[in-house]
């Protein structure tokens, strides 16, 4: 779309085509996605200026044909792995929906976007775990790692963009490169080589496959940001089973206990998912007293969506809608307490934090300590007398509030004061 001349704008009133890259593997994510593709639908109804209106991702993969029936504002829809047809959508009405490929399908540049230091770096797509309750595998296909040379090139081009902080993204990262005769470490080891100061922020580690040797390189690497996710949907053994994880309680406590040795100032983020099929209130009690016990601070709590095609669709004992929603709401309450907890205690402490931005209003500079990812952790919120640019800075953590930290600049006139760490 670049290459035709086109650029991004941010006011979809202002824009010729309106693409929506859905989500669409759980129900709150296909309502999410849905209503997004009727708000821009109704603009394309009600606005003088010619919309097109195109969809992208998981949702147009996995539900095509009721998509083109059920909205006909819809003027192209492309399915994953199909990115690079999107050229052919921009004057004609059509639909690319393919099988996900075998390999990992390299089909355009990375594009950077400038207006933050972070970026997602993607090492793989699809999944070949087949956890009962999910329909990723269905939509993305088998696991197909990128290349290292193609990581490499992207990681390359994102720290020449001033990027500082690389978020690793697959459906399974600690499984990178197993089809492709690579291992994770290979991954971790160009990433550790690269020059300059960045942080390395690895998600989606399955407990099935996060290793000691993993845990061994994160706790010697300089680029590893003390910060790892690790989803472990519940703690009961009986569940995990009957959601086909591959590991049971026991193997979850080894792997807490190693990083507790290994890696004692790292934060855990982690994922959660309650009123699975025959989730009895017991079996709920266990997980929340594992939060409580673990002290989990950061993390998300999914109530179990019931998704046609997977095995668990057909398992016996659904809960009531309320009592899903009443347990998601407990033990979200849990990790919320413990994340006060967690942030008092960074309270004194002199960190390095990323600044993102600067609020011209409040004059602020908004950002991140090591202990939250991007969009969907805690910020931190420092006042500057002149604009502060994006870039690392040293911080004295002074308070906490709802947003998550207050802090001071270290280095600077008042700002500057020594504070013991
Ligand atoms: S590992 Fe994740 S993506 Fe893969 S099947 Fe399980 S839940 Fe789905």
């Amino acid at each position: 779309m670049l290459r035709r001349g086109l650029r991004i704008v941010k006011d979809p009133k202002q824009a010729d085509y309106l693409v929506v890259n859905t989500c669409g593997f759980i129900q709150s994510a296909k309502e999410e996605s849905i209503e997004e593709i009727l708000k821009l639908a109704d603009l394309k109804n009600s606005n003088g200026r010619k919309h097109r209106l195109l969809i992208t991702g998981c949702l147009a993969q996995r539900y095509p044909g009721e998509l083109l029936r059920q909205i006909p504002e819809i003027d192209g829809l492309l399915g994953i792995d199909q990115y690079d047809k999107i050229d052919s959508l921009l004057d004609t009405d059509s639909a690319y929906i393919t099988r996900p490929p075998s390999s990992y399908k390299e089909s355009h540049t990375l594009q950077v976007l400038r207006d933050r230091p972070y970026a997602y770096l993607k090492i793989a797509d699809g999944c070949d775990n087949r956890c009962s309750y999910c329909a990723i595998p269905m939509i993305r296909g088998k696991y197909r790692s990128r290349s290292l040379a193609a990581i490499s090139a992207d990681v390359d081009r994102l720290l020449e963009h001033e990027v500082l902080e690389l978020n690793l993204i697959a459906q399974d990262v600690a499984r990178y490169g197993f089809d492709i005769g690579k291992h994770p470490l290979a991954l971790l080891e160009m990433l550790e080589q690269k020059r300059g100061e960045f942080w390395v922020r690895p998600f989606y580690l399955h407990p099935a496959h996060l290793t000691e040797e993993i845990l061994d390189f994160f706790a010697a690497s300089k680029k590893f940001c003390q910060y790892l996710e690790m989803p472990l949907q519940h703690v009961n053994s009986r569940l995990l089973k009957e959601m086909n994880r591959r590991y049971s309680r026991a193997r979850i406590e080894r792997l807490l206990n190693s990083i507790r040795v290994k890696l004692p100032a790292t934060v855990l983020r982690t994922t959660f998912i309650v009123g699975f099929p025959g989730e009895t209130r017991k079996e709920f009690d266990e997980l929340c007293s594992f939060v409580e016990e673990e002290r989990i601070c950061r993390g998300g709590v999914f109530g179990y969506s019931r998704e046609e095609g997977t095995a668990a669709y057909q398992f016996n004992g659904r809960l009531a809608q309320r009592t899903v929603a009443a347990r998601q709401e407990e033990l979200t309450r849990l990790i919320n307490e413990n994340a006060e907890e967690f942030n008092a205690s960074l309270v004194g402490r002199e960190l390095k934090m990323i600044v993102e931005r600067f609020d011209a209003p409040s004059k602020q500079a908004i950002g991140r300590l090591f202990c939250d990812a991007p969009e969907i952790d805690f910020t931190i919120h420092v006042p500057a007398r002149a604009v502060v640019g994006k870039g690392f800075r040293t911080v004295y953590v002074t308070g906490t509030s709802g947003e998550g930290f207050v802090g001071e600049f270290v280095g600077a006139g008042v700002e500057g004061r020594k504070h013991g760490k």
